[in-house]
């Protein structure tokens, strides 16, 4: 029950009334029928008024007279904004080809070549632009972006971002290590890197429009193999300085793995926490060979993971512990982690994570008797997946997004399944609401993502 009494309907700026999914937490969702969210002057959710309060009736008409009220109609869904917590803006042309070769071979061939032609902001430009709103035109309300190490096309990305009004979390990369990067792309020298990344965090926090840190800076250190250990710990220190987010790769592959093992002794998260960079505010991406004590160690200083099941079939040569991470409550989320996949929807990338899990506990290999060849109990469902989607990306990015909650950001989109666009289709006859979400999930392309808003401001 709402008290109206705290209710200034002046203070409201839109209402959207429909049938809404959201997942309070990871194994469990809500499903309420023509919900009355109330956003206030802010953009954040003053309130959610359900059907079956005595208030409502009173509410909708009151807003509707004021011309606020937004009702959906029939077959269209609200769900929270969805998060995608890695993706390589600059690997856009890149998307759907070139996954013929491992992960070194691959950034040597094809990636680096590709980042270069960033120190060109005429070239960045329109890129940037295309896949912001292509992320955005796919339900993406909060993205997690890599640029490259060229400071002013980044500052281009985050300029971007912040006109098309998507939440984002901008990195300026850093490489300076020469026995791993190309002379044509890594850092001419060290300080140089960490003075440009340094006023790369101070151009984006004083943007102009960006008052309310809708576009943040990221601190980026590629991964343990491009960074010099002076490197890696003068970004902790910016880390620690300008209290910012952290984003880079952890322990994604064999090579990966190896190269920090060889090189410094022990793991990636162990590296990254002797630096100063592992705390409540990094995204790890992909996590796959994460040792006990590395999934200790994460949890315990509320860091977050990326997983990105897609780009993990091609690059990671094992399957992410997902049921496992989800089991530990370490904070974890979905990323698309474009270019080293394809689909730039985390729609896709849930539905992947679920396929994902499935494959890794059915196992693969048919001389295998049927209870030696995969890892048992290892799935997870569509439901854990949504939640990653949404309310998992929020918590590890500590961004009140996520979940229709009064004090959340309204960042929102409306899923339409109709006869007449994309593959979705729902039965009301058959279909309940949980099946309504599994569908979503499986089914939902950028074509049924009809609106979407960010911190109250439609944007689609
Ligand atoms: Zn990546």
């Amino acid at each position: 029950m709402i008290n109206l009494a705290h209710l200034n309907l002046d203070q409201i700026r839109l209402a959207i009334r429909g049938d809404a999914f959201h997942c309070p937490s990871a194994n469990d969702f809500q499903f309420q029928p023509n919900l009355l969210i109330l956003v206030d002057e802010h953009g954040d959710i003053a309130a959610c008024v359900s059907d079956q309060d005595p208030a409502q009736a009173a509410l909708v008409e009151a807003l509707s007279q004021q011309g606020k009220l937004q009702q959906l109609q029939a077959g269209q869904y609200l769900l929270p904004g969805l998060v995608d917590l890695h993706c390589h803006a600059p690997q856009w042309p890149q998307a759907g080809k070139g996954l013929d070769l491992p992960l070194y071979d691959w950034l040597q061939n094809y990636t680096f070549p590709l980042e270069n032609r960033y120190q060109s902001n005429e070239f960045a430009q329109p890129v940037y632009q295309d896949v912001s709103r292509t992320l955005l035109a796919n339900g993406t309300t909060s993205a997690v972006y890599f640029a490259s190490i060229h400071r002013q096309s980044t500052e281009v990305l985050a300029q971007t971002c912040l006109q098309l009004g998507q939440r984002a979390y901008v990195g300026k990369v850093n490489m300076d290590n020469a026995e791993q990067c190309p002379e044509f792309y890594r850092e001419a020298d060290t300080d140089a890197a960490i003075a440009d990344t340094e006023a790369f965090i101070q151009n984006v926090q004083s943007l102009a429009g960006n008052q309310h840190g809708l576009v943040r800076p990221v601190v980026t250190p590629r991964f343990v193999p491009s960074c010099t250990p002076m490197m890696l710990s003068k970004l902790g220190a910016l880390v620690q300085k300008y209290d910012v987010h952290m984003q880079t790769h952890c322990s994604e592959s064999d090579w990966a793995r190896d190269y920090a093992l060889q090189h410094f002794g022990c793991s990636d998260v162990q590296i990254y926490s002797d630096a100063g960079l592992l705390n409540n505010k990094s995204v790890l991406a992909h996590s796959i060979f994460l040792t006990e004590q590395d999934i200790a160690q994460i949890k315990q200083v509320g860091a977050g993971i990326a997983h990105c099941p897609l780009s993990n079939m091609y690059f990671a040569n094992a399957a992410m512990q997902t049921r496992e991470l989800l089991d530990s409550g370490v904070q974890i989320g979905l990323g698309s982690d474009i270019a080293g996949a394809p689909s730039p929807s985390i729609f896709r990338a849930a539905f992947d994570a679920v396929s994902h899990s499935r494959v890794r506990e059915e196992g693969v290999d048919v001389h295998l008797p049927a209870n030696q060849r995969g890892s048992a109990n290892a799935r997870i469902n569509f439901v854990e997946a949504f939640w990653m989607a949404t309310a998992g990306g929020g918590q590890v990015l500590d961004s009140a997004v996520g979940q229709f909650q009064p004090r959340y950001h309204f960042d929102a989109i409306v899923v339409e399944a109709s006869p007449f666009i994309g593959n979705l289709r729902i039965w009301p006859e058959f279909d309940s609401p949980r099946d309504i979400l599994e569908k979503i999930v499986c089914l939902a392309q950028k074509e049924n993502v009809k609106q979407v808003w960010i911190q109250g401001q439609q944007r689609l």
